[in-house]
Formats: C-alpha cells, sequence, structure tokens
C-alpha cells in the first residue's frame, strides 16, 4: 500500500481489524468510510449519508469494532436494523471483519426465532448486538439492564427505523442505555422532517453526506414501461423471456402480491419465492440464502422485508408496483449496482401513475428512459437463444451416448432423421410457442400504455385490491382452502379444475367443495384428511398445459 493513498492502513483501526478487511478482499475505503471512520473513532455523534451499495456497512461496523474491549465479556455496541434479514447480514459483517480479532461475540437478536439462544449468547458476553427494535425490547422486558453497559449505539437505514412505526420502541431502548453514548445514524436517504427528529436524538452530530450528482448509483440503468394495472403480470413474464438476468428482484406493494406473483413466475418455471414480513423467519432466511447460492433467481418483496440487502448477484429490480416515495425507489433500485457492478432497474408505470414517475427522475436527478413491450420476434428469438445455449452443450457428447439410439429410433419409426430430430425437439420443449405466429398468439398485444376508458383503477397494486380479493367464502367442515397461481388469464375453468383433481386425485365428485376460478389464481376446498398425501399426488398435474402447483392456501 503507498503512502499516498494510505487505504485502510491510514485510518487508524486496529490491525487485525484491517487485516480482515483487507483479506475480505476491499483495496480502498469507499467514500463514506474515509470519511466517516475518524469521525466516529474520535467519539463523536454522526449522521452519514451515502448511496445504496457503497459500503456503509463497513464505515460503521470498522470503527465500533476498533472501540471493543475485547477483556470485557458485556454487551458494548448496539445496531439496531429495521429488518430481521438486514440485522442477520450486518451481524455477519462484523464476525467477518472480526475474524482476527479473537474474544469478539456479535449476537443478533430478532423476532420469529426463539428467545432462548440469544438470552444465552448476550449472557455468555456477546459485546455486539444487532438486533430489530421489537425483540430486543422483549429481552428489555425480561432484564432491564442488557442495555446498561452499551456505549455505542448505530441505526442503519435510520429513515426507516426513525418513522412512526418503531418509535415507540426505540424510546424505551434509548432509555435503557447510558446517556454518555455515542449515537450514529447511516442510511441513503433521509428526507427532511425524519433528520429532524434524527437530530433530537443526537449530541452535536457531524454531517458526512458524499454528494453525488445523483441519488441513484450511475451504474444502475434505469427504465421505465408503460403498463395497464391488469397487463402487469404478463409484462413481467414478457420481459423476463427477453432480459438476460443472474439474479432479480421484483417489487410489489402488498404482501398478497408477493404471493401471487411469486406463484405465477413458479407455474412459468423460474425459481422464485416471495419475500414478506410475514412469511415466517426461517423461511425468509432460506429465501435470501437461496437467492445468494443461485437456488432461486426471483424474490418478489415487499419494501420494507428487502431494505438494505446485500446480494451481489442481483443484476435486476422490477418495480412491478410504483413505489410510495421517490425514497423507497432509490431504496429498491439499489438492491443491484452493488460494490461498483452494473446493474439494471425497471419500472412499470400506469398510464395514473405519470406524475409520480416525475417526481422520482426529479429526485433522484436521472432521467428513465422509455421502453416498449418485448415484440413477439424479440420473444422468440431469446427463446431460440436459450434453446441453442442449452443444447450446445450437450452436441459434444450426446452422439456417443445416444447416437445409436437414435439410428434405432428412426429406423424402427421408419422416418427420416429430421423427422424425428422435430419430433424430439417439440417433445423436449414441451408445447413452448418456437415460431412467430404462435408466439403472438401466445401473447397478445399489450397496446404499451395507451389511453384506455376514462376511470380506469390503475393505482391499485396488480392484486392488491382487486374484486377477486374479497374475502373468501367460508370453509365446509373438515375441508381446506387450496390456491393455484393458475387462473381466468389462464384459459381455466373450474370443469378443468375438477377434472384434473378427479382424475389424477382420484377423489370422489363429492369430496371436492367449492371451486372459486379468479384472474391470477383459483381457490379449490378438499378434504383436510389426507390433504398431504393428496397435493403430493398431484404434484405433476397440469392443466391447460400449465402446472398446476396446488398448495394450502394460507388465509390472512
Ligand atoms: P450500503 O449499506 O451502503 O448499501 P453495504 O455496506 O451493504 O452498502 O456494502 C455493499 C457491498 O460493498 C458489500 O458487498 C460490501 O462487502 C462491499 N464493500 C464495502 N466496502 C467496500 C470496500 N471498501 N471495497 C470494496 N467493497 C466494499
Ligand atoms: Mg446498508
Amino acid at each position: 500500500m503507498t503512502q499516498e493513498t494510505g487505504g485502510f492502513a491510514a485510518l487508524d483501526l486496529h490491525p487485525s481489524i484491517v487485516a480482515a478487511v483487507i483479506a475480505t478482499g476491499y483495496e480502498e475505503p469507499s467514500a463514506i468510510q474515509q470519511q466517516s471512520i475518524p469521525l466516529i473513532l474520535a467519539g463523536h455523534d454522526l449522521i452519514g449519508q451515502a448511496q445504496t451499495g457503497t459500503g456503509k456497512t463497513a464505515a460503521f461496523a470498522l470503527p465500533v469494532l476498533h472501540k471493543i474491549d475485547v477483556s470485557k465479556r458485556e454487551p458494548q455496541a448496539l445496531i439496531l436494523a429495521p429488518t430481521r434479514e438486514l440485522a442477520l447480514q450486518v451481524a455477519t459483517a462484523f464476525e467477518t471483519y472480526a475474524k482476527q480479532m479473537p474474544g469478539v461475540n456479535v449476537v443478533a437478536v430478532y423476532g420469529g426465532a426463539p428467545m432462548g439462544p440469544q438470552i444465552k449468547a448476550l449472557r455468555q458476553g456477546a459485546q455486539i448486538i444487532v438486533a430489530t427494535p421489537g425483540r430486543l425490547c422483549d429481552h428489555l422486558r425480561r432484564d432491564e439492564k442488557v442495555l446498561a453497559t452499551v456505549n455505542h449505539l448505530v441505526l442503519d437505514e435510520a429513515d426507516e427505523m426513525l418513522k412512526l412505526g418503531f418509535m415507540d420502541d426505540l424510546e424505551v431502548i434509548f432509555n435503557a442505555m447510558p446517556e454518555s453514548r455515542q449515537t450514529v445514524l447511516f442510511s441513503a436517504t433521509l428526507p427532511p422532517s425524519i433528520r429532524a427528529i434524527a437530530e433530537r436524538h443526537l449530541k452535536e452530530p457531524k454531517h458526512v453526506k458524499i454528494q453525488s450528482k445523483t441519488q441513484t448509483v450511475a451504474a444502475i440503468e434505469q427504465a421505465y414501461m408503460l403498463v395497464h394495472a391488469d397487463q402487469k403480470v404478463a409484462a413481467v413474464l414478457r420481459l423476463l423471456e427477453v432480459e438476460e438476468f443472474d439474479a432479480l428482484i421484483a417489487f410489489v406493494r402488498t404482501k398478497q402480491a408477493t404471493l401471487d406473483l411469486a406463484s405465477a413466475l413458479e407455474a412459468k418455471g423460474y425459481k422464485a419465492a416471495a419475500l414478506n414480513g410475514d412469511i415466517a423467519q426461517n423461511q425468509r432466511e432460506r429465501v435470501i440464502d437461496s437467492l445468494k447460492d443461485g437456488r432461486l433467481d426471483i424474490v418478489v418483496a415487499t419494501d420494507v422485508a428487502a431494505r438494505g440487502l446485500d446480494v451481489p448477484r442481483i443484476t435486476h429490480v422490477f418495480n412491478v408496483d410504483m413505489p410510495y416515495d421517490p425514497e423507497s425507489y432509490v431504496h429498491r433500485i439499489g438492491r443491484t449496482g452493488r460494490a461498483g457492478r452494473e446493474g439494471r432497474a425497471l419500472l412499470l408505470v400506469t398510464p395514473r401513475e405519470r406524475r409520480m414517475l416525475q417526481v422520482i427522475e426529479r429526485v433522484t436527478g436521472q432521467k428513465v428512459s422509455e421502453v416498449r413491450m418485448p415484440a413477439p420476434q424479440a420473444v422468440l428469438d431469446a427463446r431460440i437463444k436459450k434453446l441453442t445455449n442449452s443444447l450446445k452443450p450437450l452436441v459434444a457428447d450426446a452422439e456417443t451416448t445416444h447416437g445409436e439410439l437414435f439410428d434405432r429410433l428412426s429406423a424402427d419409426i421408419g422416418c427420416n432423421p429430421r423427422a424425428l430430430a422435430a419430433a424430439l425437439l417439440r417433445k423436449a420443449t414441451n408445447g413452448q410457442a418456437l415460431d412467430l405466429a404462435s408466439v403472438e398468439r401466445e401473447q397478445p398485444l399489450v397496446p404499451n400504455g395507451a389511453p384506455r376508458e376514462r376511470g380506469e383503477r390503475s393505482e391499485r397494486s396488480f392484486t392488491g385490491d382487486r374484486p377477486e380479493r374479497r374475502a373468501p367464502m367460508p370453509l365446509g367442515e373438515g375441508r381446506a382452502r387450496c390456491r393455484t397461481a393458475l387462473g381466468a388469464r389462464d384459459g381455466i375453468a373450474a370443469k378443468n379444475l375438477l377434472g384434473a383433481i378427479l382424475n389424477e386425485g382420484g377423489l370422489a365428485r363429492d369430496a371436492i367443495g367449492r371451486i372459486q376460478i379468479r384472474e391470477t389464481f383459483s381457490l379449490v376446498e378438499l378434504p383436510e384428511d389426507g390433504l398431504d398425501r393428496l397435493l403430493a399426488k398431484l404434484k405433476d398435474t397440469r392443466v391447460a398445459g400449465k402446472q398446476l402447483k396446488l398448495r394450502r392456501y394460507r388465509e390472512d
């Protein structure tokens, strides 16, 4: 490391922290790290603001670690984060940076997991607590002294933390800590109203704001597409065909919409899952881990559930529903373009939401360009490209393994090789449309937001408050309600569903209760007794050419 750049070594951090950071692969501190670390080390309160993906975690984690007295086995630092996933992510970051500092213990304290192990970790002398406010308050109710020795407090995603929903818990937490503590806040966005609240809790805070021409990361290419609300699912599916993505996160407004879109995607064969505040903790962790390691490619999330997530392989953000405010937009698209990578963000805009688009452009200082719905030809080209790519690696040795079989089949059938190859292709592609006329038929032209009849209800979430969200009828006794992501949109009628379940499930007609077909999904009442076995039996059932994927329906 040269004298001029200084790098991490020039920051007066403990050498074992610097060593761990360098082992992680960081070469230089980012701007927010460069400017915040000395101020935090010097003991100042601080408000730090920098774009998403610029390393704010290390900006507070490194100096906080430096201040930990390893010889004392008591809580010394508290980091508050708005979600359990983020708390875990931050705790993991601390562990990484503390790898070469034996004796440092970090505990993540969040709801949805048993209290016992968390209490144990606290008792055994964890010095760093990374917590969500709700669960931390539970701990405080058991032991009001838990935070009595904590002298460093960090609020990550500070604007989210200081919103009304957390305020009561925060008051309790603040009051349980020593007056003399150091408090630092970090966020990518900080609206003036929240900043005012923040200042009330800090003592002569220093401000670090990493100015950039735009609030969003330049490496994120932003585009929008005009659609009508009821075309959003179709639009997403078509975009996915042509976009070359690694991992993708799609944002919708409601919890139900995360489930609906995720199952629509699953039905199309994508490795997709929903992420929202109602999903059980261990399942949410599994979703994030799976997205990280490639077992999942698409996560459909609500804003809060995905705040601050750092999954480097996310190449695309789809804003399926409009964010509530420009700040949310900035955070959403900041899930891609992490640490200098490139990313692409797409926003679906209904005709009435055009004004919000202008607000977003003004606040982010960046123009969002319009894209059109991919044409059938583009969809076809993408499909053929995928098919080509999937066959290419097989050509090398398939002749050795299957050549003789091919000869035998064409002799047995008595056809020419091209006819047989074509038959195999048809079978392998499973009814997928692979010529222009079929693609056109399958994908009726979406009119790209052309004005429609007046009074269109376009503000709604694409499933949010449609008529089909009416509360379902009360359930018959001994029955369970099940759900499939196939609906009227997929050409499903009650008789198809009934037929499939009767045939494949081997049920008697009167065992099946009410069937409700909606636009994007359907509900069926089935006998509770033996339901799991029945669902397993129906695992591979297809209706109207599509996988049924019947699941137990969670009422909420
Ligand atoms: P933010 O909180 O600002 O959105 P994170 O703290 O989650 O960003 O960091 C984003 C990514 O950048 C993480 O994967 C992190 O490991 C990486 N990172 C952080 N600091 C550096 C650095 N100095 N050099 C290279 N990568 C870094
Ligand atoms: Mg962060």
